[in-house]
């Protein structure tokens, strides 16, 4: 099996102020904000695990930056959906619980894309909150003829989302609260049972703490790091904090 690439490319860094155009609480824990603005006419995002800077306005001082997946986008429409998790303090997600339509806010980038390509059977993605938008936008771009395995962290069966997808995809919904979200053990028994037929790539992106334990266990199991690719999307107890690619 020949092992994937990751194909690097760069988009022209732009920085682009979008108003709030709807907000709607997809689920208790998940906020969604559509945003929209004549300048995402030439928005790019090349990969479902990209992401663009959010600048949150603050009372004094510089904007707080944060990083967000840009969850589905529509050039003509000019609109852009941003999915927040609503984790509790922290300048975006506050931002985010009290957003409301014709509210300002500004982006930048996504500066590039990594895309993961090759002959990719099956897809594993494992991830919490931060991650879902990533993982719903990853599966409703799947093909016909590809096969996903989902395993995703959120408080509450009440915080399951549904994705539209041609491919088969199986989801298994682990469920623990945010203040246990720095805790491996909920994930390491799901993927103890995980299937990984040849072609699998792993995906992770969780808190960078569990990322490592996970990233480790699929070494363990034998799974080729070249077929892995893990992130730490926020760090416990640190604001603006994450690891992008673990093996980088
Ligand atoms: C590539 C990438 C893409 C991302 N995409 C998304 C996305 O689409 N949607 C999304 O919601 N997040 C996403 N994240 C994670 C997001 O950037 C962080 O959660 C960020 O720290 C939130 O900023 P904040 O201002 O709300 O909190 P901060 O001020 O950064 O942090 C405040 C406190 O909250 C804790 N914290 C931060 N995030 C979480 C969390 N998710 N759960 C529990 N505690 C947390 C911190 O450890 C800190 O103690 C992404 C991260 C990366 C690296």
């Amino acid at each position: 099996m020949t092992a994937p690439v990751i194909r690097r490319v760069r988009h022209e860094l732009k920085r682009r102020d979008l108003t709030v155009r709807q907000t709607e609480r997809l689920t208790p824990n998940m906020l969604r904000i559509t945003l929209e603005g004549p300048e995402l006419a030439d928005f790019a995002s090349g990969s479902f695990d990209d992401h663009l800077k959010v600048f949150i306005p603050q009372k004094e001082g510089d904007p707080q930056m944060r990083d967000y997946t840009p969850r589905r986008f529509d050039n003509d429409a000019q609109q852009l959906v941003i999915d927040f998790a609503d984790h509790g303090e922290g300048p975006a997600a506050s931002w985010a619980r009290n957003a409301k339509e014709g509210d300002a806010l500004k982006i930048g980038g996504p500066r590039g894309s990594r895309i993961i390509e090759g002959d990719i059977a099956h897809w594993v993605l494992i991830g919490d909150e931060s991650a879902l938008p990533a993982i719903g936008r990853k599966v409703e771009e799947l093909p016909a003829g590809v096969t996903a395995t989902v395993i995703a962290a959120v408080p509450s069966a009440d915080d399951i989302q549904t994705f539209d997808t041609s491919a088969d995809v199986s989801v298994t919904w682990v469920y623990r609260p945010f203040d246990q979200a720095t805790d491996a053990a909920p994930f390491v028994d799901a993927i103890e049972t995980l299937d990984l037929p040849e072609n699998t790539f792993v995906w992770i992106a969780t808190e960078a703490g569990v990322a490592k334990t996970l990233r480790e266990k699929m070494l363990e199991r034998g799974h080729p790091l070249t077929w892995l690719k893990a992130a730490g999307y926020w760090v416990s107890g640190q604001a603006e904090s994450s690891i992008k690619d673990l093996d980088a």
